[in-house]
């Protein structure tokens, strides 16, 4: 999303809003102030906060949106008057430009918002940005007991890490993603902290460098170990390992991350009976 929020702003530099086309389902998550009070505003500045981009303009008022893992960003010169498939709002802009931003499948979770001064709608709450000096200093001293995976996909904690980074940082730091924080000696802290950054780093060089579409979802081909459970590990070259949950799954190597201990994957025994 940092890539995406650099490519927005180099596209509405100097940009007026002029208006917004509602397209598809309730994609607006706030109604006071509507978006017509961005009428006429300049916008000053674009940044990103964990996975939200805010548009920030010159009256005070800001855009947020947030894209969900199947969601895209299209800039459109001059604006079409499409409504294409999971479309769900067009910002119009001046000198011919617009963002469409839309979203593929049914999981309807992009969504934008309109915020006054001072309020930071769906960006309150959220932890300290995986890479600032105060989640450092959170990593060195912290006792905190859950597993480290699970406390970096944890947004209130640290923002912008999310599953797949958190397996490619633990396989760097050649840590089990079951441990737990308290149970890390200060060497093996300051590897946790090296790798985020290292890791964070990397994709982003990556996302700057990708030409075209905007979309998230292509990301999971650039990473190391996230997604790849049954290939060789970069580093030692034994299969990766997975655990699945509902939702996700964990992805490790032994041999590099717990020792050569094999974490059970529940369902995979299910399979196996
Ligand atoms: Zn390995």
């Amino acid at each position: 999303m940092q890539a995406l929020g650099e490519r927005v702003e180099e596209w509405l530099r100097g940009a007026t809003f002029e208006g917004y086309e509602p397209l598809g389902f309730t994609g607006l998550k706030t109604y006071d102030p509507p978006p017509d009070a961005l009428v006429g505003a300049k916008l000053e500045r674009v940044d990103r906060r964990a996975k939200y981009v805010s548009l920030w303009f010159d009256n005070g008022l800001r855009i947020v949106f947030h894209l969900s893992q199947a969601g895209r960003l299209d800039f459109e010169s001059p604006p079409k008057r499409t409504k294409p498939k999971g479309a769900v709002a067009r910002w119009r802009f001046s000198d011919g430009r617009a963002v469409l931003l839309r979203e593929h499948g049914t999981e309807r979770k992009a969504g934008w918002w309109v915020l006054a001064p001072g309020d930071d709608g769906p960006l309150e709450g959220l932890g300290p940005e995986a890479t600032s000096d105060e989640f450092a200093e959170f990593v060195r001293t912290a006792t905190d007991g859950r597993r480290i995976h699970t406390l970096l996909r944890d947004q209130r904690t640290v923002a912008g890490v999310g599953r797949g980074y958190a397996d490619d940082v633990l396989h760097r730091a050649q840590l089990s993603p079951y441990a737990s924080l308290k149970s890390l000696n200060a060497e093996e802290r300051e590897r946790l902290i090296a790798a985020l950054h290292e890791v964070l780093a990397e994709g982003l060089e990556r996302e700057r460098g990708r030409e075209g579409g905007l979309s998230q979802n292509k990301l999971g081909e650039h990473f190391t170990v996230h997604g790849k459970a049954g290939v060789p590990c970069p580093r030692c070259g034994d299969d990766l390992k997975r655990v699945s949950y509902e939702s996700h799954e964990v992805v490790y190597c032994p041999r590099c991350q717990t020792g050569g201990k094999v974490l059970a994957d529940r369902r995979l025994s299910r399979l196996v009976k």
